[in-house]
This record gives C-alpha cells, structure tokens and sequence, in this order.
C-alpha cells in the first residue's frame, strides 16, 4: 500500500524557494507549449513528449533532471484529469511545489539526501525498512510559507491478526466518538481560546497572525485524529464505524462541513492504519443502531425515535428492562452489525468483548 510520510524541512528552505520559482518555470513552459498545440492544431502533448523537449536544461534552471521530469509528467497529467485544453500558469500565488523522483531521494539518520545535498528534517518518525520511496515524492509549502517533504513509500500490509477483540464506533455531536466498551472520547476544545485570538487578529487585519491561529488549530485537529485513530488499530482487531454524515445533524452549513471532514478524516484514517496493522475496519449502515435494543434485539416502544428522542441520552428497554446509554448502545448495534452482517462470527461465540 501507498503511504505519505510528512516532514517539515529545516534547512535549505530559501534553496527551495528558488527551485520552485524555476519548477514554474518549466510548468509555465509546458502550458506554452500546449497552447501552441492547440493554436497551430497539432497533437497534444503527453508527458512523454514534454519530457523530450525539456531535455537538457536542468543545469541552466539548478534543478534536478528528475524534478523536471516530474513536472512534465504532473502538468499532462493534471491536464488530461481536469480535461482543458490548458491549465492556469503558476506563479508567485501559489504554494511552492518541487516534485521529484523516488529514486533520487535518499534516507540519512537526520534527514533526506536529494540533488547533492542534504535536507535536514524534523523527523519524527522514520521510515519503515525495507520501504522503497516512490514517484509522486514532493517537497511541498504551505500557507505560512514552511516547507515540507511528502515522501510516498509502498509499505507492504500486514498480515490480517486473529480476530480476537472488536469495536463498534458510534461518531457524534455531543462527544466525538462513542464506543461500544462505554469509553467516550471527546471532542477536542479546540476553538474557545482560539476563536478570541483569531477574531481580534482579523479584526486588526494581520494576515500572517491569522494563519498561524489556522494552521495551529488544524494541526491539533489533525494530531488529535491521527492519535485516537492510531490507538484504535493498535487495540481492536475488528473495527465497525457508523457512516453518519453531517446532513441531517448539523444546524448551520459550516458546522456541517467542519464535522463531516473531521469523520470523514477519521474513517480513511481507521481505513488505511488498519490495512497497515492487519486490523479490519468497516463502515456500516447506520439505520435503527439507536433505536434498537443491543441487548435482545427488539425495537422497543420505549426506545428513542423521530424528533422528540433526540434529546434522550439514556433510556430503558420496555422488553428486556435493561437501562441504555444512547451512544453506548448505538456503538455496540453498529459493532454486531458488522460481526452479524459479514460472517465473520456470530456474536455469541467469536469476540469476547460482545
Ligand atoms: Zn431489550
């Protein structure tokens, strides 16, 4: 499987400033070429040819003949994906970019060698034996301007674990993630003192204090995903989780679309870490796992429905009389759908959690 590893780089930064000044270069160079393809009616141009015109001009820009075929490869590429006749020229607006070939990039102990030169890394992690570094390597800017090197590597799957522990994953608004062993995790604060500090900075309009308010809080949000998801594969072996999204939920259209990326994250996370740790993950059919009973089964009359339940956190099954959490018991419906649903084990014998 294909994975990003993601490094902030340390050194060399006005270097790759520079490199990708020339990187738009050939880009540029690239969509001229294309336009006159279309003007005078000849075929258009693939990577391939693109290549074949750029040949050769690696020392006079200062960059790598690798980087330069890269760049051909992307702009055919991204052209023929966007389906235009042409793309937008790249300029001083957009985020540096310097694309590279796998087999030019060389791990060392504190960084990357690449071009004759070593790119000193903050590294937290390094990368796993025996992985081969592939094309679609880039060093890539971001909006504050800090560089980063987003090495791809095909990391071979574990093999698939016995399965010996599952868990079901109710996502919510309340707390951000229920399981089905009555853990509740919630949602990280992120916003209170951050929305204080950005207002005032936009108020006092200082552009670079508001995107580092941004990024900060991103990040977090990020770091804070990666390290619920991360625990989870590590501990279960079985993994069902809710395919709640947003729509029906959320009042406003922004608190929408900031909870459906954060589970939507969440989920690819669980996704690929899973397949990395031999775990299995599946996302499940969400209907009826709050009103159905994980204890007998049934559909009670008591159980909470329509508009007027969604308040109800905790409730009592008039068949069976065991007391409910909301989210617990809906965690643990999404979890026996899955066992029940894909012929894994029933769930009376196989895992010992039900
Ligand atoms: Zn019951």
């Amino acid at each position: 499987m294909l994975l990003v590893y993601r490094y902030r780089v340390k050194s060399l930064n006005g270097l790759l400033n520079k490199q990708a000044r020339a990187v738009n270069f050939v880009f540029n160079y690239c969509n001229d070429r294309q336009k006159d393809a279309l003007r005078f009616d000849r075929k258009w141009l693939s990577g391939f040819d693109l290549n074949k015109l750029t040949t050769g001009s690696s020392k006079e820009l200062g960059i790598h003949s690798g980087t330069i075929n890269a760049v051909c490869e992307q702009y055919a590429k991204s052209r023929s994906q966007k389906k235009r006749p042409y793309l937008r020229y790249r300029g001083k607006r957009h985020l540096g970019w310097v694309p590279l070939k796998g087999r030019d990039l060389r791990e060392t102990p504190a960084g990357f060698h690449f071009n004759g030169r070593e790119f000193k890394v903050f590294k937290s992690r390094t990368l796993p034996a025996g992985a081969t570094i592939k094309d679609g390597t880039n060093f890539s800017q971001d909006s504050r301007g800090n560089w980063f090197l987003n090495v791809c590597v095909d990391v071979p799957a574990a093999p698939a674990r016995p399965i010996q522990s599952g868990i079901g994953i109710d996502l919510g608004l309340k707390d951000f993630a229920t399981l089905s062993n009555g853990e509740r995790i919630a949602a990280p604060g992120l916003y209170r003192g951050a929305e204080d500090a950005l207002a005032l900075a936009q108020r006092a309009n200082k552009k670079r204090r508001v995107k580092a308010i941004q990024s900060q809080t991103a990040n977090r949000r990020s770091d804070f995903l990666h390290k619920l998801s991360t625990r989870i594969v590590r501990e279960f072996d079985l993994i069902a989780v809710g395919d709640v999204s947003a729509a029906g939920l959320a009042r406003t259209n922004m608190a929408k679309s900031v909870l459906d990326a954060g589970w939507s994250c969440f989920r690819s996370q669980l996704a690929y870490k899973a397949v990395k740790h031999g775990a299995w993950f599946e996302e499940v059919n969400e209907s009826f796992t709050t009103q159905t009973c994980s204890d007998c089964g049934a559909q009670p009359d008591s159980r909470p429905r329509g508009f007027a339940g969604l308040g109800i956190r905790r409730w009592v099954c008039s068949e069976c009389g065991s007391l409910h959490d909301r989210d617990v018991n809906a965690a643990k419906n999404i979890l026996s759908k899955l066992v029940s649903g894909s012929g894994h084990r029933t769930p009376a014998e196989g895992i010992p959690v039900l």
